[in-house]
């Protein structure tokens, strides 16, 4: 079986090249697309999210902001922020960085970024849209899978395809695209009683749960693609004796490519593609913000 390792980074690197024409267009125009990001608390991960997002928002001329606020920081308070920056016309984009304190009502916090700067695709207008076919601003990872198995040249329209993990954030907006696709798509959660079973007749199988090795060589069909979205922190044993930690996905990568046609490492794959996903919403956010202001004013 011959496999193919989908290049991430490459087709992160594709989205980023189209990103940087349509901001320089953008900034030519008056309109240069301008990101913020809110960091609450002091989270490891937060400040390594943030960090790659700056480096990339960068490399395509997106100016980037963090803004931190400590941990006691009340719900009204967070809310006044985000408030601030909907209503500011130089902000374009809004991030916020998840995990937030569990003080917070994050659900709440999501809804008040205003619809047209909600770059992430986190607010129950943009993943509700996504049922009406309407997925540009949709959730960035559920976008860049689709993007990843778009590139295998599959042909979409009645592609069987199985999705492991229903969340609200990746799982079930993923499914829902792939069903605008046409595809033909089952959905496997925690409750699935056989998941081996829906998963050997996939030709597809896109997996988002954070169980590492929970996707097994068997449990794939020879040739069958596998985009896995899973990020997971594992012990392993270093050259010196001592315990390191490495990132892999939901899949067991080295069993599984001798059986896929194509599959995505971790790291390397699904996520490079989510963070130029989210260049490619800032810039289609500040677009459409320019052609709202352009209507309003022609009233
Ligand atoms: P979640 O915990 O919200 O949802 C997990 C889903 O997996 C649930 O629907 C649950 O029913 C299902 N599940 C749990 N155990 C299962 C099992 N044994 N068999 C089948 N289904 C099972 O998680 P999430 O927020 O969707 O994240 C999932 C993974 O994706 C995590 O590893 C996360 O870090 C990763 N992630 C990656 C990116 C990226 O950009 N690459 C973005 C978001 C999330």
């Amino acid at each position: 079986m011959t496999h193919k390792i989908i290049d991430g980074k490459m087709h992160a690197q594709v989205i980023k090249d189209d990103v940087k024409l349509r901001v320089e267009k953008l900034k030519e125009l008056g309109w240069p697309p301008r990101l913020v990001s809110i960091g609450i608390g002091d989270s490891p991960a937060v400040a390594l999210y943030m960090k790659h997002q700056q480096r990339a928002a960068e490399t395509v001329g997106i100016a980037y902001e963090h803004r931190h606020y400590p941990s006691d920081i009340t719900q009204r308070e967070v809310m006044a922020a985000i408030q601030t920056l909907n209503v500011d016309p130089r902000v374009t984009g809004i991030i916020l960085q998840r995990p937030v304190p569990q003080t917070l009502d994050l659900e709440e916090l999501e809804n008040a970024i205003q619809r047209s700067k909600d770059v992430e695709g986190m607010s129950s207008a943009n993943i509700g849209n996504i049922v009406y076919g309407d997925s540009s601003l949709g959730p960035c990872t559920s976008l860049a899978s689709v993007e990843l198995l778009r590139s295998t040249g599959l042909n979409l329209r009645g592609l069987e395809v199985v999705v492991v993990g229903a969340s609200e954030i990746v799982g079930k907006p993923v499914a829902l695209m792939l069903v605008e696709e046409l595809c033909t798509v089952t959905i496997c959660h925690i409750g699935t009683r056989n998941l081996t079973y829906h998963t050997r007749q996939a030709d597809a199988v896109i997996v988002a749960v954070g169980k590492p090795g929970l996707i097994t060589a068997d449990m794939i069909k020879p040739g069958a693609a596998v985009i896995d979205i899973g990020i997971n922190q594992i012990d392993v044993i270093l050259p010196d004796g001592t315990i390191g930690k490495k990132t892999v996905g939901d899949v067991d990568f080295e069993g599984v490519q001798q059986v896929a046609g194509w599959i995505t490492p971790v790291p390397g794959g699904v996520g490079p593609a989510t963070v130029a996903m989210l260049l490619r919403n800032t810039v289609v956010a500040t677009e459409r913000q320019k052609l709202k202001c352009e209507e309003e004013m022609r009233k």
